[in-house]
């Protein structure tokens, strides 16, 4: 193999290399943003359940596996934490976005927090 076609493989496989690391960021920013819409429709599906399953309360035509979902039915709060728990912002600011483990969200914090201040003034 003459040096001149070394040196073009290797030209050629830098270039290539370069393409497919330009494609994996793309890749991994599409990713972040799959996840953001797909955290922001679970805890809107959530919130609509909730609505459905009030409405279903007052109107008194609750289902059986209706009964059951609200026997079992965690808080309001308990449940955003147990998103945020799993990795999810909560909070107004970052809504969905997903949290990099072991970082904490100051706004996530102060929102449950004031949640948990709400829930105990309520039941005091
Ligand atoms: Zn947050």
């Amino acid at each position: 193999m003459s040096h001149d076609l070394i040196q073009e493989l290797i030209d050629k496989a830098e270039s290539d290399l370069l393409h497919l690391s330009d494609t994996i960021a793309e890749l991994r920013e599409s990713m972040s943003h799959l996840m953001e819409q797909n955290n922001q429709l679970k805890l809107k599906n959530q919130e609509l359940t909730d609505i459905i399953l009030s409405k279903d309360i007052e109107n008194d035509v609750l289902k059986e596996e209706d009964s059951i979902l609200i026997e079992n039915k965690p808080s309001g709060r308990d449940r955003l934490q147990a998103y945020y728990d799993d990795g999810i912002h909560i909070c107004h600011e970052f809504f969905g976005m997903p949290i990099t483990s072991g970082e904490e969200c100051l706004f996530c914090n102060k929102f449950l927090e004031e949640l948990e201040k709400r829930d105990s003034s309520k039941s005091a």
